[in-house]
């Protein structure tokens, strides 16, 4: 008997048939003779419509009252997907984060998880039932509700797959697993069998919500075996695994962009110790997470400094940079219209020329690039928004990831 933790995302919950389909499934793999958790998201496009809402009642929604609106998704899908397990004469009960004690930090709207008590889903699964908990949601010690950032209920999968050592954690959602670039964007996007835990945590933070990237840091860390698959076929789906040798030879994986990303640039400042800090400091201070950052030194001691931002903190950034005593209104300049699109995979800690073929291939299709940033396993261009499914199908072509050249297991 083994088991599994089974997370269903919103596309998988979007209506009450579907949902009817998925306890099936459940079912089906319940009587195989698994212990079956289950964790599910609110039904696809409910947070947005949460969000749009909120909105329309505060400019800046107050955030304890925008998580316990955003949590409230989750409630509906876990209570019918009970409901729909009875229906076909199993047993299931379903648990909100509180019930179930997924203790975080009060940082609301995207909590961290600091514990999780198992003795109320371990006595339900001694009597039998399927344990349904809602995805995304958690509380604090002084019990208010707390969301834990948007794909979150991967989160919740995987957090619950380490406490509770499930033998598999299985993420099924809207597409067939991993693939080399978003299918959704470039239809020659190929399946991954196996990817690392490392590449596919460069992959999620550099746009492929396909996984959330924290619950990939928190798989890895516990060293859960995760499992992507489709909800709508019973094929395998994307291993996401700890690194073998033979991935080494896999240059690039996948070519992945964000939208979600703002350039702001203050021109001819003064080039003094200190002016860094002053610019960083308040921004970091105000929970907003710059990602690159470049300094052009111009003749006479004058400086140009360009940094990028979630596109959702651009207009608070600004705010910030504008208020700084440090440059007049016309020095600041910045745009929403740009993108991050990168290449990722093991492969490039042993293999030069890949940032070089990286940026002949942008040239080539007439791509300005506008900021650069490296890392052991990834290169990533700013571009404007308006060239992304160019640059990742071009990109894409050039490093040949239609083809299947994933190295065969030993
Ligand atoms: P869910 O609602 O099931 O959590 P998400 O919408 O969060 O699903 O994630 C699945 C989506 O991720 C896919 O529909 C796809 O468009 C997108 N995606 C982006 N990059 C990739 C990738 N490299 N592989 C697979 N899917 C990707
Ligand atoms: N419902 C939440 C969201 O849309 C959490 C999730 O789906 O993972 O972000
Ligand atoms: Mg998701």
């Amino acid at each position: 008997m083994a088991l599994i933790v089974q997370k269903f995302g919103g596309t998988s919950v979007a209506d009450p048939a579907k949902i009817k389909a998925v306890a099936e499934r459940v079912l089906r793999t319940k009587k195989q003779g698994n212990q079956m958790v289950v964790v599910l998201s609110a039904m696809a496009g409910e947070t947005n419509r949460f969000v749009d809402m909120a909105g329309q009642m505060q400019e800046q929604p107050d955030e304890r009252e925008f998580d316990v609106l955003l949590a409230s998704g989750e409630q509906v899908t876990i209570a019918l997907f009970a409901m729909a397990v009875k229906g076909m004469g199993g047993d299931a009960v379903s648990l909100l984060g509180d019930q179930v004690k997924i203790v975080t930090d009060s940082v609301h709207t995207r909590a961290r998880i600091k514990s999780i008590d198992t003795s109320l889903i371990n006595k339900h699964l001694k009597e039998n039932r399927i344990v349904v908990v809602a995805g995304f949601q958690g509380v604090t010690e002084a019990d208010d509700l707390t969301t834990l950032g948007r794909g979150g209920s991967d989160t919740t999968a995987v957090a619950l797959s380490a406490v509770l050592k499930a033998d598999m954690c299985e993420i099924f959602t809207d597409v067939e697993g991993i693939y080399t670039t978003d299918p959704n964007v470039y239809a020659a996007a190929r399946k991954i069998d196996r990817i690392t835990y490392d590449e596919m945590l460069e992959l999620a933070s550099l746009g492929a919500k396909v996984l959330d990237i924290r619950s990939v840091g928190m798989a890895k860390r516990y060293k859960v075996p995760l499992h992507v698959r489709s909800t709508f076929t019973e094929n395998d789906g994307t291993w996401v695994v700890e690194e073998n040798k033979n991935m080494e030879s896999m240059l690039v994986s996948g070519v992945t962009y964000s939208r979600n990303e703002a350039r702001i640039t203050i021109s001819k400042i003064h080039d003094i110790p200190g002016i860094a800090s002053k610019i960083f400091t308040p921004i970091s201070d105000a929970g907003v997470v710059v990602d690159m950052i470049i300094q052009n030194t111009r003749a006479g001691e004058m400086t140009d400094m360009t940094f990028t931002v979630p596109r959702t903190d651009y207009k608070k950034a600004m705010d910030i940079v504008r208020n700084l005593d440090i440059a007049g209104p016309d020095q600041v300049s910045g745009s929403e219209e740009i993108i991050k699109v990168s290449i990722v995979g093991v492969g490039m800690r042993n293999h030069s020329g890949i940032a070089t073929t990286m940026f002949h291939v942008l040239a080539r299709e007439g791509i300005n690039i506008h900021m650069i940033s490296t890392s052991e396993i990834k290169v990533s261009c700013v571009i404007d928004e308006k060239y992304t499914e160019l640059a990742v199908r071009a990109l894409h072509d050039a490093f040949s990831l239609e083809k299947d050249n994933q190295p065969e297991e030993e």
